[in-house]
């Protein structure tokens, strides 16, 4: 089975791809924005998964903002 990694570079079509910018910008709106480029994407659940598993600290992966996701509490 192909990383994620490995299964983007040999996408180049996907949103973050072709422009990987607001996926990674300061503006939220920008980071916004980049995520619901990600609606479409046939990776979706598999980016998300690895984003989560490998607690990328930054960026929109899967739909998900990760500096939004690190501010909601947690279940204890
Ligand atoms: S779901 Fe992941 S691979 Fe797909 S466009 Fe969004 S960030 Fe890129």
């Amino acid at each position: 089975m192909n990383t994620l990694p490995e299964l983007t570079a040999g996408t180049p079509s996907l949103p973050c791809r072709l422009d990987p910018e607001p996926f990674f910008s300061d503006e939220p709106l920008e980071r916004h924005y980049a995520a619901r480029q990600c609606g479409a994407c046939p990776l979706l659940l598999r980016c998300r998964l690895y984003a989560l598993a490998t607690r990328q600290p930054w960026g929109v992966w899967g739909a998900i903002d990760m500096a939004a996701a690190k501010t909601l509490p947690t279940a204890s």
